[in-house]
């Protein structure tokens, strides 16, 4: 099966009729291909929406309400088919992509599709001299690039506000996972989105993704993705004084007091630890236990973490699915390898796991937990996005602070913790966009979400995102 581009309201092959393969990391099998778009893709779908923009700019809120609205009901209907798609392309349970990815989707769209209603601007008034009020205007044609680990959630994360907010879009789904952005596009046609309005590019990051980048008519990028990419895309948008949203790397902590309440921060912390195969940006792979319940909490999470199941995406038993690709394998191994040479200790996991018949080429990995490293060793510092957590004790608030804020990084933290106090001074000096006490991957679409440090520049969520899809003028009226 093919899958095409959808430019100018049409599903249509690339310029140049190159495929690329498409596998399903269960088996380890092509299943489809993927266009292998170049610039001139980019260019045309430009043109398309560059057309769309006059138009689409000057609908009527309640008229792009209502598209949008009819998105997210196709999204509901098509529930069970794009559930098992994304698992097909991810690698991740069925059980996952149907009770996360595809409802918080529709949730996405249909959270813009409302706040764009309520979106209201400032006035400022000169004490009966003059007014001033801020107006807020579409940008134009705007650029949103995605990643693999959370396709269809992240996809429409970025495009539903930039839509909302009158802009035209071009979007580039990552091309590990393009199926369910291509499922996205049938939906979109059928629920009568304006042609030109969004255009779908797919290809690799270096061919499409950069064309998006370099492209002068495209004024903002909102991107998702690894800190390195970050940083080149960074390097090109600057100088054309682009506007940037940056969503990208990190290494968060999962911090465990003492005083926490137990059963509750055990059961999390196995779900925040391996969730998506550990690949959510979010997942705390740096776990910190405070001293007197070190020896407790290690015993009883890795009890837990033996137990669980590395299986068929599709049997609702399992745990975990594939990871995302071979590549990805290898490097996650890669860093299991690095942790045992700077001197850690496996508790639990580290093998590559053969499954049996079609899935036996596929790529299972244990769910690791490293014991016995220091906090600013590499593999500490880095981030492994997979099923790989470290574990270590600390002493003190002061200790375990510095320890957690010692990394490149700075996207989401984790403290677990009865003393409400204490909650509150650890959220105040952990440096990270966003702290979670006494929950993990709780999650309020108007709240800031993003990182600070190398982990972003931005912030999405709520009216943060209509801000970053808009320009601000401000109009003075003497009295
Ligand atoms: P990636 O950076 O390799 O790719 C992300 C997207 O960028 C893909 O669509 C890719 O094709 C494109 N791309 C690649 N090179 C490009 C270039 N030169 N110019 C423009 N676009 C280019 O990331 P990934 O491997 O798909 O995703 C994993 C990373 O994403 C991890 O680092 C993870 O932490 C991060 N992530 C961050 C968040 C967040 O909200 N902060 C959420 C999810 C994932």
């Amino acid at each position: 099966m093919n899958i095409q581009n959808y430019i100018g309201g049409a599903l249509i092959n690339p310029k140049g009729e190159l495929f690329l393969d498409n596998y399903n990391p269960a088996t380890g099998k092509v299943y489809s291909y993927i266009p292998d778009s170049t610039e001139e893709d980019i260019n045309n779908a430009f043109k398309a929406a560059k057309n769309a923009f006059p138009t689409w700019s000057k609908t009527t809120k309640e008229e792009r309400f209502k598209v949008m609205m009819r998105i997210a009901d196709l999204i509901e209907e098509r529930h069970d088919e794009l559930a098992l798609a994304e698992s097909t392309d991810n690698g991740k349970p069925v059980k996952l992509a149907s009770h996360v990815d595809i409802p918080r989707a529709a949730s996405n769209i249909r959270f813009f599709a409302t706040a764009i209603l309520h979106y209201a601007s400032e006035s400022h008034d000169m004490d009966g001299a003059a007014i001033n009020y801020t107006l807020r205007k579409p940008i134009g044609v705007v650029g949103c690039i995605s990643p693999w680990n959370l396709p269809l959630y992240l996809f429409t994360w970025k495009i539903a506000p930039a839509l909302a907010a009158g802009n035209t879009v071009i979007a580039k789904p990552s091309e590990v996972t393009p199926m369910t952005a291509y499922l996205f596009s049938k939906i979109c046609i059928e629920a009568g989105l304006p042609e030109g309005v969004l255009n779908i590019v797919h290809g690799l990051g270096a061919n499409v993704g950069a064309a998006i980048t370099a492209h002068e008519g495209i004024k903002a990028i909102s991107f998702t993705g690894g800190t390195e990419t970050g940083k080149t895309i960074a390097k090109v948008a600057a100088p054309m004084f682009k506007k940037l949203s940056l969503e990208l790397g990190g290494k968060n902590p999962n911090i465990i007091f003492a005083d926490c309440d137990f059963e509750q921060a055990l059961r999390t912390s196995v779900m925040s630890s391996f969730a998506n195969q550990g690949q959510i940006c979010l997942c705390g792979s740096r776990i910190f236990v405070e001293r007197p319940i070190y020896e407790k909490f290690k015993t009883a999470f890795v009890a837990k973490v033996s137990r669980l199941k590395v299986g068929d995406p599709n049997d609702p038993t399992s745990n975990l699915g594939a990871l995302v690709s071979k590549e990805h394998l290898e490097k996650v191994k890669g860093y299991i390898a690095l942790a045992q040479e700077e001197g850690g200790t496996i508790l639990t996991g580290g093998n590559q796991v053969y499954l049996d018949g079609a899935l036996a080429d596929g790529n299972y990995l244990e769910p690791t937990v490293i014991e016995g490293l220091s906090y600013n060793c590499r593999t500490n510092q880095e981030e492994i996005f997979g099923p790989v957590v470290t574990i270590m004790p600390f002493d003190t608030e002061e200790e375990v602070t510095d320890f957690a804020n010692s990394t490149e990084y700075g996207l989401a933290a984790t403290v677990w913790t009865q003393d409400i106090s204490k909650g509150n001074r650890m959220a105040a000096n952990l440096q990270s966009g966003i702290v979670w006490v006494n929950c993990w991957l709780l999650r309020d679409l108007r709240t800031p979400f993003g990182g600070v440090k190398n982990s972003g520049v931005g912030r999405e969520g709520g009216f943060n995102a209509l801000n970053f899809f808009t320009e601000p003028t401000n109009v003075c009226i003497k009295v």
